[in-house]
C-alpha cells in the first residue's frame, strides 16, 4: 500500500479546497488547507504572471508549514484588452471589487468589440512545492469568446459571460461536471494528477 503524503492547498476557501481535491482524486492524498496553519501570514500577489504569482504562493506556504503545498492563480486573458484582466481578474474593478463590479467594466470596456474579436482565454496554474525544494508548475487554458450580455445563473467570476461554442454554453449555464471537463482549472488538475500519480514521493 502506497504511504499517505500530506499537502497544503494554499487557501483559506473551503470551497476551491473541497473542488481541488475532488478533481485531484488521489487517494493516497491527504489535502490539508492554510485553516490548519493559522499564523501562516497573507501572501502578496504581486507577480507578473501566473505562474508567478503560483509559485511564490506555493513556496512561501511550504516553507512556512513544512509539507509539500499546492497554490493556483487563475484568470482571464482577453485579447482585445491585451490580455486584461489577467492576473487582476479578481480586482479588475477596484481591491474590493465584486463579480458583478468586475463583470460590469468587462462589458464597459468591451462595448465597441466587434463579435469576431471577442476571444478570450481562462487560465489556471498550479504550483507544487516541496520544503526540499522540489518545484512543479503546470498550466491549463479554455479558449472561449466575451458575450455582450450574461448568460446562465450557475459557477462564479466572469462565468455568465464567457461563451464556450463546442457546448453552446456559457460556463454559467454548464454543470459542474461539464465545466470540469472543458475548464483551464479542469485541465491544470488532470496535468497535475497525471504527474503525482505515477510520482511515489511527491513533487
Ligand atoms: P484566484 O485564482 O482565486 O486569484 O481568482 C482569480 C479570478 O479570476 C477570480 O476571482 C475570477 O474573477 C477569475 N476566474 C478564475 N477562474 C474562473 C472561472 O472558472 N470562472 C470565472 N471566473 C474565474
Amino acid at each position: 500500500m502506497k504511504e499517505v503524503r500530506t499537502f497544503v492547498l494554499a487557501t483559506r476557501n473551503l470551497g476551491k479546497a473541497r473542488e481541488i481535491s475532488a478533481m485531484l482524486d488521489l487517494p493516497d492524498v491527504k489535502m490539508t488547507t492554510l485553516r490548519d496553519f493559522p499564523a501562516m501570514p497573507e501572501v502578496e500577489e504581486d507577480g507578473a504572471t501566473f505562474e508567478e504569482n503560483a509559485l511564490k504562493k506555493a513556496r512561501e506556504t511550504a516553507r512556512h508549514c513544512g509539507v509539500p503545498a499546492l497554490a493556483d492563480d487563475s484568470g482571464l486573458e482577453v485579447n482585445a484588452l491585451d490580455g486584461l484582466p489577467g492576473i487582476r481578474s479578481a480586482r479588475f474593478a477596484g481591491d474590493d471589487a465584486s463579480d458583478d463590479d468586475n463583470n460590469r467594466l468587462l462589458l464597459e470596456r468591451m462595448e465597441t468589440v466587434p463579435e469576431e474579436r471577442r476571444t478570450g482565454r481562462f487560465v489556471c496554474v498550479l504550483a507544487l512545492v516541496e520544503p526540499a525544494g522540489g518545484e512543479l508548475v503546470v498550466r491549463g487554458e479554455c479558449c472561449g469568446t466575451i458575450l455582450d450580455g450574461p448568460r446562465g445563473s450557475g459557477g462564479f467570476g466572469y462565468d455568465p459571460l464567457f461563451y464556450y461554442a463546442p457546448l453552446n454554453k456559457t460556463f454559467a449555464e454548464m454543470t459542474s461536471e461539464e465545466k470540469s471537463r472543458v475548464s483551464h482549472r479542469g485541465e491544470a488538475l488532470r496535468k497535475l494528477h497525471a504527474v503525482l500519480a505515477g510520482a511515489p514521493d511527491g513533487a
